[in-house]
């Protein structure tokens, strides 16, 4: 048995291109462009590369992007001031600040101080709280584009065993609340495994669903997946043979059901849901506009 390849690529080239069609018609009814600024502290190779493909992402869905490049030497001070204008700025509707942050800047203070109805990430303690509570303004995007590829695929999750690997603020941890919420695309009894967990793979064999987050490449083999089960793979790993996830990929697709590929997975959806996210921003503070 060989597993179905969830491809992640073409079903974000969907997604954006929908998003597009509402950014065009939000604007043709009056809505202002929405536009996302993006932060970029320093020079991390990975971060650049995932901030030019956020901007020319937004390009192509109609939205506006503004980069701010700062020097790796920057304060917590400088950043928050950044963040300040930003937020006081009307023509700015989403505020994204690329992680990681250099070690000298309080990342905590500066993302608490985002507008919670700026916070595109939903990474606020607000939005957060509100996903907790199942009343969400926005989702992270890499768990909302998770949950876009199951539903659009039609992988039921409802009453199934979903085993999440990792428990990050920005994966791990919002993806378990979300599958468990009493929502579409939710009501999984879910399992949250992380590096103290033992016996990890007795526990990931339970998972019909197994999404694993943990920055380890190739570390989920075939031993560790129940035969069938959809295997959700968010790692994104540079090694010596090229961009590798946190599964086993060749070993793993011919025991599970369906697998996602790295690169081509989760990865392009993040953005789509990025996007999503920015025009939901702008629609929102246009109903807030006095
Ligand atoms: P973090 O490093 O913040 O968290 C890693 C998590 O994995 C922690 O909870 C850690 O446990 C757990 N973990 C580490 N080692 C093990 C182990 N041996 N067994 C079980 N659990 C383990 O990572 P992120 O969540 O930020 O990112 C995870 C991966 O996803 C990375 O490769 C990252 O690049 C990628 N990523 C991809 C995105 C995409 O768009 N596709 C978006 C964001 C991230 P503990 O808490 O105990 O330390």
């Amino acid at each position: 048995m060989s597993a179905t390849v969830l491809d992640g690529k073409s079903l974000a080239q969907q997604i954006r291109a929908e998003i597009g069609d509402q950014v065009a018609d939000f604007t043709r009814k009056g809505g202002a462009i929405p536009c996302l600024a993006a932060v970029l502290v320093g020079e991390d190779p990975g971060s650049q590369v995932y901030v030019r493909n956020k901007e020319k992402a937004c390009a192509r869905a109609g939205m506006k992007s503004l980069l701010h490049l700062l020097p790796a030497e920057t304060t917590t001070g400088e950043l928050l001031d950044l963040v300040a204008r930003l937020n006081a700025d009307r023509s700015v509707h989403g505020i994204l600040v690329q992680l990681p942050l250099p070690s000298q800047i309080d990342g905590t203070r500066v993302l608490d101080a985002v507008d919670p109805l700026k916070d595109v990430d939903a990474f606020h303690p607000e939005n957060v709280g509100r996903i907790v509570q199942g009343r969400p303004r926005y989702l992270p995007c890499t768990p909302h584009g998770i949950r876009e590829l199951l539903l659009r695929n039609r992988i039921p999750v409802a009453g199934q065993n979903v085993t999440v690997v990792g428990r990050s603020d920005i994966v791990g941890k919002p993806m378990a609340i979300m599958l468990m919420q009493r929502s579409e695309g939710a009501n999984a009894t879910v399992t949250v495994c992380h590096s103290r967990t033992k016996d990890l793979p007795a526990v990931t064999r339970q998972a019909d669903v197994l999404v694993v987050a943990i920055g380890k490449p190739k570390f989920i083999t075939a031993a560790m997946v129940k035969p069938g089960a959809v295997v959700i793979d968010v790692g994104i790993n540079r090694t010596d043979e090229g961009l590798v996830g946190d599964v086993d990929f060749e070993s793993v697709k011919r025991v599970a059901g369906q697998i996602t590929p790295v690169p081509g997975g989760v990865g392009p959806l993040t953005i789509a849901m990025l996007l999503h996210n920015t025009l939901a921003a702008a629609r929102l503070q246009s109903a807030e506009a006095p």
